[in-house]
């Protein structure tokens, strides 16, 4: 079998004024997404999506990677993993007549190496008429939730979050920089309120998005410690890995990090630092199920849990459901509570999640379609997700 055509696609879900939610990203106006297609010489076409600025991402899949798939064996995801990653290091240079490093083997080009390997995935479980899970060796069908939201101002945080616990989420997650003005008074305020709100049963993360100073987590964490918290989330900068580690010195709250990271080569780097207990890698961003995969790996060798993050279009979420079912190590997958047609109306079926679990489709190669008016109806809008 050889791969026929690769194309890119654009798509935006524009969030309606009253539904919109704002963090220190600023306010949220839309989610993109560039879907990916591979398509081999039956017919048969892979569905992949990368994260990333939708314009680059096709123009990189289609004009750098696509000429490095075409007549290729679709089925040879590891050999064409490496051909694209090869591909994004090194170029040769005309003027010396021998290979330079790239500036671009990250970023961008790897959100666009995870698309396609999302869709050769794909691909390959159509082919094989097989789950994707299936083909990556499961070791189980179904996998504990977490209702992710959180944006709650003060004490309302309380509603917000007993709404998730009822709703049957035995695990939930807060934004606890969703002010415009923060202070850790007002974090401990809504994290106490939410504690209220889904009592002691529920296990609750917070997430800070990467945006608090070293000191200001640490004293942020030891005021949170009495409220049992399962992780806190990007406490510092994420390109602060020894800010990370030292904040998780500090306090006795597991650290979680990683959705900003990509391929096995950044993940090393954190591990070596000791600066998670909990790895987030994002498949449409870090590498794909092929690069997660070994992060999983290096993971499980050093004791460290995963719990992939899963934010963006329904291909995404799709792709993070099969590599939940397939990771020894991965013991909790992120569900996304915010208004996203773009995840739960992209395809005809829908998810199977109730109970606070996530289950895996028995249908082949990620085991969705798309919906017959998804161009249409997720057409491509210019501009930034989020605006101040
Ligand atoms: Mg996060």
């Amino acid at each position: 079998m050889r791969i026929t055509d690769v194309r890119a696609m654009p798509v935006s879900d524009p969030v309606p004024e009253e539904k919109r939610h704002r963090t220190d990203l600023g306010t949220k106006v839309k989610t993109d997404a560039t879907l990916v297609f591979v398509e081999a010489e039956d017919g048969t076409t892979g569905v992949g999506a990368a994260l990333g600025s939708p314009p680059t991402i096709a123009s990189i899949v289609e004009h750098e990677l696509a000429p490095q798939l075409l007549d290729a064996d679709p089925l040879y995801t590891e050999r064409l993993w490496e051909r694209m990653y090869a591909g994004s290091r090194w170029k040769p240079s005309l003027e010396r007549g021998y290979s330079q490093p790239r500036e671009d083997r990250r970023g961008i080009t790897l959100e666009a190496i995870s698309g396609i390997d999302i869709a050769l995935w794909d691909l390959k479980g159509k082919l094989l008429d097989q789950p994707v899970y299936t083909l990556l060796g499961p070791v189980r069908d179904d996998v504990q939730a977490y209702a992710s939201g959180g944006w709650a101002p003060g004490e309302r945080a309380e509603t917000e979050m007993r709404g998730y616990a009822e709703r049957g989420f035995d695990a939930v997650k807060m934004r606890v920089v969703g002010e415009d003005d923060f202070s850790i008074e007002n974090a401990v305020i809504r994290v106490e309120a939410a504690r209220r709100g889904i009592g002691d049963d529920v296990d609750l993360m917070v997430d800070a998005h990467g945006s608090l100073d070293v000191s200001t987590a640490k004293r942020l964490a030891k005021r949170l410690e009495p409220y049992d918290i399962e992780w806190f989330e990007e406490p510092v900068s994420p390109d602060d890995h020894a800010g990370l580690a030292e904040v998780r010195r500090s306090t006795t709250i597991p650290i979680a990090t990683g959705e900003r990271e990509f391929t096995r080569f950044d993940f090393l780097s954190l591990m070596e630092e000791r600066a998670m207990d909990v790895v987030q890698p994002d498949v449409a961003r870090a590498g794909g199920f092929t690069e997660i995969r070994r992060i999983a790996a290096m993971a499980s060798a050093r004791g460290l849990r995963i719990a992939p993050h899963a934010w963006g279009s329904g291909v995404l979420f799709a792709a993070s459901i099969h590599l939940a079912m397939a990771l020894p190590n991965c013991h909790l997958l992120e569900v996304s509570q915010a208004h996203m047609p773009l995840m739960y109306d992209l395809f005809e079926e829908d998810y199977e999640i109730r109970d606070g679990r996530v289950y895996a489709p028995d249908r082949p190669g990620l085991g969705f379609t798309l919906r017959d008016d998804y161009a249409d109806r997720f057409e491509y809008v210019e501009g930034p997700e989020y605006v101040f």
